[in-house]
């Protein structure tokens, strides 16, 4: 580890105004930055901790949304009775991150800003239509994760909170890697009121959607409607834990899968 200097921030203007120095960096349960900073693969000159923040703890409910603070852990999204009630597959999302020590340090607003290819919780924001809320702005799901590791934050903005729409149809099956319990390939099916989104993780750099399944899926929602749509493997994965053919084999079985829970 490279020396640094400790900044607990006690509110959210705290927060920001530390980061407006360039070689600064947020830290939120530290899962996935410090493993970063031990290997020395990151060199910030202060760390701006966000743990003692109470804005952005939390799970409330907005009439048709539930709102997720950034700071919320994995295993406080699984617990919650507002979310098992409204989302319940966001919830069962939440209690397959990882292991017990991942879930109880890692929270919502890291894993979305570091936007891991493999991470689970991008699937459910981009298959639910959420928002994400940062110190500046909201930003539509479809256009917060923009590739491997890369968000539409800009330097200096904050998360704060996810929205999330209720929707109580809804599915996340992933097939994980046996040791991280990171998603090789996880498909999230949402019957959303504004019709039907397929969101995988794992495959790709980064989230994506599968138009041809949700086309078919809002004509038919059923197995059968999707058992025949493959996703092109060029651009795919392809590492040690599985090929890009085989991920792509994967999507269409994972997503039926999801389907056919949702039914
Ligand atoms: C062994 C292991 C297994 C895991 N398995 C899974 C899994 O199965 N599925 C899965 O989805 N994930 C998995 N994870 C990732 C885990 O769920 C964490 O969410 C992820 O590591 C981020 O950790 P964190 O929330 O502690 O954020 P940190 O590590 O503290 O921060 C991560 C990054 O996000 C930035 N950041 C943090 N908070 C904010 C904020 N509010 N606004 C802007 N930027 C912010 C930080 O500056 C940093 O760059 C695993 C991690 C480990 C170590």
């Amino acid at each position: 580890m490279y020396e640094f200097q400790y900044h607990r921030a006690t509110s959210l203007d705290d927060a920001a105004s530390r980061l407006a120095d360039e070689e600064a960096k947020l830290v939120a349960g530290g899962m996935t930055l410090i493993p970063t900073l031990k290997l020395r693969l990151a060199k910030p000159t202060e760390l701006i901790d966000l743990a003692a923040i109470p804005s952005l703890k939390g799970i409330t409910e907005e009439g048709d949304a539930v709102v997720i603070g950034a700071m919320t852990r994995h295993a406080d999204v699984n617990r919650s009775d507002v979310v098992k009630r409204a989302i319940p597959a966001l919830a069962t999302l939440a209690g397959h991150i990882g292991d017990p020590a991942v879930r109880n340090r890692g929270t919502i607003g890291g894993s979305i800003a570091n936007n891991d290819p493999a991470a689970d919780y991008p699937a459910a924001v981009v298959g639910l239509n959420a928002t994400v809320r940062t110190n500046k702005r909201e930003i539509a799901a479809d256009q917060f994760f923009t590739g491997l590791f890369e968000t539409a934050l800009q330097p200096g903005e904050i998360v704060t909170a996810v929205r999330f729409p209720k929707v109580a149809q809804a599915n996340y099956q992933k097939f994980k890697n046996p040791a991280s319990r990171y998603a090789i390939v996880g498909v999230f099916v949402a019957r959303t009121p504004a019709g039907v989104r397929v969101a995988v993780s794992g495959a790709g750099a980064c989230v994506f959607r599968v138009p041809a399944m949700e086309t078919a899926l809002a004509a038919n929602f059923s197995p059968d409607a999707i058992k025949d749509i493959q996703i092109p493997q060029d651009g795919l994965n392809s590492d040690i834990h599985a090929s890009a053919e085989y991920r792509a084999h994967l999507v269409n079985v994972m997503a039926r899968r999801a389907v056919q829970a949702c039914a």
